[in-house]
C-alpha cells in the first residue's frame, strides 16, 4: 500500500486543474502583455482566473495580486503594512508564535529595521485568544498578523473576531491563510480580512503560484520592481497557465469543501481515536482543527525514525512542517503549546487527502501503533521511564 499523508505540505495537483492548464502550454502561450491576439487571449485567461478567484473570497478581482506562492504573499503583506506605518510613525507589529516562518523571518527582518513585535502566545490548545490581541495592540499599532489555520497542527484561528477588532481599531488585519483554503470557506469582506495569503499547492493547485490580497486602498510595497504587471505591485510575464490551473483548484475545493470536509472530519476523528489507544501519546491541539489533520506525540521515541519506518510501510507522513524538517529544531509551535523539546522531537503529523479511505486509516493506525512499540523497545528513554528511573510527561 501507498498513502500520501503529507496533505500539509503540498496537495496533489487536480486532474481538472492540470487539463485547463494545458491549452496554456500548448497552444496559447501568448505574453498577456503583448497586445495581438495571442496575447490578448493569455490576458483574458489571466483576468477570469483573477475574477473566479475574487468570487470564491468575496472581493474585486483588482484586490488580487498574484505571487509566487505563500512566502512570497506573506512576505510582501508585511512588508507593506510595515513601510506604510512607518510613513505615519508607526511600528508595532502584533502577531502569533506558531505562525509560518514565512511570517516569522520577515518579522525577524522588520525588527532589525526598528519595528517592535509583539509574538502572542496561543494556549495548550494550540488557538490565540482573542483577549491577548485586544491587550496586545498599541496606537502605534500598524499590522496585525495571525495565521487562519496552523499548518503543523491544523488548529483554527478565530480569524473574524480578530478582524472585527481590527476594523474597530482602524488597524490592517493580515491572514496566512494558506493551510485554510482547502478547508474552509473564506469571506474577506464579512470576516474584515484587509490582506490574505494563498497558495496553490495547499488546495491542489500547482506549486509555485499564490495569491495575496489587499483590500481596495490599502498601499502595496512591490517586493519585485520591474515592467508593470499586476498595476505595479508585482512585476514580471504572469505564470499564465499556472493562474488558470490555480483558479480552477479553488473553485473545485469550494465546490466540494461540505462534502469533502465532513468525510474527512470523520476519518481524521477515527484517527485520533486509534492513536489515542497507543499509551503515552497525546494529540497536539485541540480538536478545533481542520479534518484530516493529526498531530500526536509519542514518549519515548524519536519522530524522525517514527517517520522511516512508516515510509518503509509505504506511508508518507511528516513530523510537522516541511520546512523545518531539515533542521534538528524542535518545532516552535509545538514549543508554543507547552510541549517539552524532548517530547516536540517524537511528534507526527497525518495530513490525509481527500480520497483517503478508511481502510487506509485502518492501516495507518496499526502500522504508526506497531512502529511506536517498536521503536520504545529500542529507545533507553523509554527503558529509563518504565524503569521508574524518569519520569513520564504525558
Ligand atoms: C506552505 C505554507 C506557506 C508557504 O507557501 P509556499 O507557497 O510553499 O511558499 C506559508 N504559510 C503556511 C501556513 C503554509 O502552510
Amino acid at each position: 500500500m501507498e498513502i500520501y499523508a503529507d496533505n500539509a505540505a503540498t496537495t496533489k495537483l487536480s486532474s481538472s486543474a492540470l487539463e485547463e492548464m494545458l491549452p496554456y502550454y500548448e497552444s496559447i502561450y501568448g505574453n498577456p502583455s503583448s497586445s495581438h491576439t495571442a496575447g490578448r487571449k493569455a490576458a483574458r485567461a489571466v483576468k477570469d482566473a483573477r475574477a473566479d478567484i475574487a468570487g470564491c473570497l468575496g472581493c474585486l478581482p483588482e484586490e488580487i495580486i498574484f505571487t509566487s506562492g505563500g512566502t512570497e504573499s506573506d512576505e510582501q503583506a508585511l512588508i507593506s503594512a510595515a513601510e506604510e506605518g512607518k510613513r505615519n510613525g508607526k511600528t508595532h507589529i502584533v502577531s502569533t508564535a506558531i505562525e509560518h516562518h514565512a511570517v516569522l523571518n520577515t518579522l525577524e527582518h522588520l525588527r532589525k529595521q526598528g519595528f517592535s513585535v509583539t509574538l502572542l502566545p496561543v494556549g495548550s490548545d494550540g488557538i490565540v485568544s482573542v483577549q491577548d490581541v485586544m491587550r496586545a495592540v498599541r496606537t502605534d499599532t500598524c499590522l496585525v498578523s495571525v495565521m487562519y489555520v496552523n499548518n503543523e497542527i491544523g488548529t483554527i484561528q478565530p480569524i473574524s473576531d480578530i478582524g472585527k477588532l481590527c476594523r474597530e481599531k482602524k488597524i490592517p488585519f493580515h491572514t496566512d491563510a494558506v493551510a485554510a483554503a482547502a478547508h474552509i470557506k473564506i469571506d474577506v469582506k464579512a470576516q474584515d480580512i484587509d490582506m490574505l495569503s494563498l497558495s496553490a499547492h495547499k488546495f491542489h493547485g500547482p506549486k509555485g503560484t499564490g495569491v495575496l490580497y489587499v483590500r481596495k486602498g490599502l498601499p502595496v510595497t512591490p517586493l519585485i520592481r520591474g515592467g508593470g504587471q499586476e498595476r505595479g505591485r508585482r512585476a514580471g510575464t504572469e505564470n499564465v497557465p499556472a493562474v488558470v490551473g490555480m483558479a480552477c483548484a479553488l473553485k473545485e475545493v469550494y465546490r466540494n469543501i461540505d462534502k469533502n470536509s465532513a468525510r474527512l472530519a470523520r476519518l481524521g476523528e477515527m484517527l485520533i481515536n486509534g492513536l489515542k489507544a497507543v499509551p503515552h501519546s497525546a494529540l497536539n491541539g485541540s480538536t478545533e482543527r481542520v479534518a484530516g489533520n493529526v498531530n500526536f506525540c509519542f514518549e519515548g521515541i524519536e519522530g524522525e525514525s517514527l517517520l522511516l519506518l512508516l515510509d518503509s510501510k509505504g506511508i508518507y507522513a511528516s513530523s510537522g512542517s516541511a520546512c523545518t524538517s531539515m533542521s534538528d529544531e524542535p518545532s516552535h509551535v509545538l514549543r508554543a503549546i507547552g510541549r517539552d523539546d524532548r517530547l516536540a522531537g517524537s511528534s507526527l503529523r497525518i495530513s490525509l487527502g481527500d480520497d483517503a479511505s478508511e481502510e487506509e486509516v485502518s492501516y495507518i493506525i496499526d502500522n504508526v501503533t506497531r512502529s511506536v512499540e517498536y521503536l520504545r523497545g529500542m529507545s533507553q528513554e523509554w527503558k529509563d521511564k518504565t524503569a521508574g528511573k524518569l519520569r513520564f510527561l504525558l
